[in-house]
Parts: C-alpha cells; structure tokens; sequence
C-alpha cells in the first residue's frame, strides 16, 4: 500500500494554482497551495510536503530564492516553473539545485508525469532491481537505499538529479556517458535540447565531491563525448 504523497503548489496565479491542484488531486496526490515566495517557504517546514512545484516568477520571495533555502535546508524535490523563453532561469533555478523544470505554457498530464517521476526518483522505487547496495570509488561511498553519498567520513547533501547522476557514473569507473545517457538517469523522456543541463549538475556535482572542482579527479570531462568517472582518484 503506497502512502499518499502531499505536494505544495506554489503559483501566485490563482486560477492556474487551482487548476494544477485539481488536476493532482484527480491524479491521487495531496495538494497544498501557496501564493508568495514566503508563504511557500514556511508552508515548507510546517507542512513537510514531499514534492514542490515552484513558480519562479513570485510575489514577495524570488522563486530561484525559495529553491535555494529549501534546497539548502531540506531534500524535498523541486519542480520550477519558468515562463517560455526564460533559459537563463533555468539554468539558475538548476544551479540551486532544482530536480526538474516545465516551460508555460505546460500541459497538466506533462507536469503529472514529471510529478511522478521525480517522486519514483525521490523514495527510490524507480531503482532497477540488482543494483549494489552501496558503492565504493576510493573514499566516495554511495548508498542507494538510504540516498546518501559520503566523501570519506564527510556527509554529502545532493539533489535527487544529482544522486542519479552521480550514482550512474559511480557504478562503472572509467566509462564514459554521453550527456543524453546522464540525462536518462533522472529525466524519462530526456532528449537532446536538455543535454546541456547536464553541465550544471556535474559542476554542481564537483562542487560537492571534489577537492578542487576546477581540478576535478573523480568525475572528469571527456572531451566531445561526455564524462567518466575515475576509478581510482
Ligand atoms: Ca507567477
């Protein structure tokens, strides 16, 4: 028996907030509603959804703002919302460590299935079967089931897209992986106009595991093709 998921709506927009909370409704999630960056954040820790699709244009509170304290404070997942033509906010909503984005104007059965793929990512279900219980390169030590990544002794905070991404490479040092096959890792229907985003991940990605990210010896670029995981940094 699954529980019910709760998902926070924040979309200042009263119409299409009611619009996308019906639809989710319909779709048997919990939904919650916030209409500002600030009653999003504090709907946030009182309410501890367990996913949160984000408008970034927000009264109050920038929505790249609101990412990033939830982000920095918890590892709810974050679905943004950029209007079209706004790549730049994409690309920053990623920086601060967004999961998955839909451009306006968006359809509802898309937005569901992003919903359901970010939360099959989240609880770990969307995990194949056979995959090792943990793995080890050198000092980083992945655990699957628990969603944590360790740098020695050092616990490290990352994003459901991150985890993914990282966790692909890890379990086979030294082959390369094309962007589009990274992309796959989180993203179901990823297709090529997306690839680049991946360059934001593994520089986030670096930023977290490596000693020196302009110097990265984990995960390294392999030029014109994608990245590899070293197996022995
Ligand atoms: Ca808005």
């Amino acid at each position: 028996m699954q529980t019910m998921h709760t998902i926070l709506v924040v979309e200042d927009e009263p119409e299409l907030n009611q619009m996308v909370r019906d639809f989710l409704t319909h779709r048997g999630y919990e939904t919650i509603e916030a209409r500002d960056g600030a009653s999003a954040l504090r709907t946030v820790f009182e309410r501890a959804p367990d996913l949160v699709i984000l408008d970034l244009n927000l009264p109050t509170l920038d929505g790249i703002d609101v990412a990033r304290t939830i982000r920095a404070q918890t590892t709810t997942p974050v679905i943004m919302v950029t209007a079209r033509g706004e790549e730049e906010d994409r690309l920053r909503g990623f920086e601060v460590g967004a999961d998955d984005y839909v451009v306006k104007p968006f359809s509802l059965p898309e937005l569901a299935m992003r919903v359901a793929a970010v939360l099959r990512r989240g609880t770990g279900n969307g995990r194949s079967a056979g995959t090792p219980a943990r793995i080890v390169v050198g000092d980083l030590v992945i655990d699957p089931d628990r969603r944590t990544v360790h740098v020695g002794d050092r616990p490290v905070h990352m994003t459901a897209a991150q985890f993914a991404i990282l966790s692909r490479l890890a379990a086979h040092p030294g082959r390369v992986y094309t962007r589009l096959q990274l992309l796959e890792s989180f993203q179901e229907d990823a297709f090529e106009g997306y690839e680049r985003s991946i360059d934001v991940h593994i520089k986030n990605i670096r930023k977290l595991i490596e000693e020196n990210p302009r110097e990265p010896r984990r995960v390294v670029t392999v030029w014109g093709v994608g990245y590899r995981m070293e197996a022995s940094p």
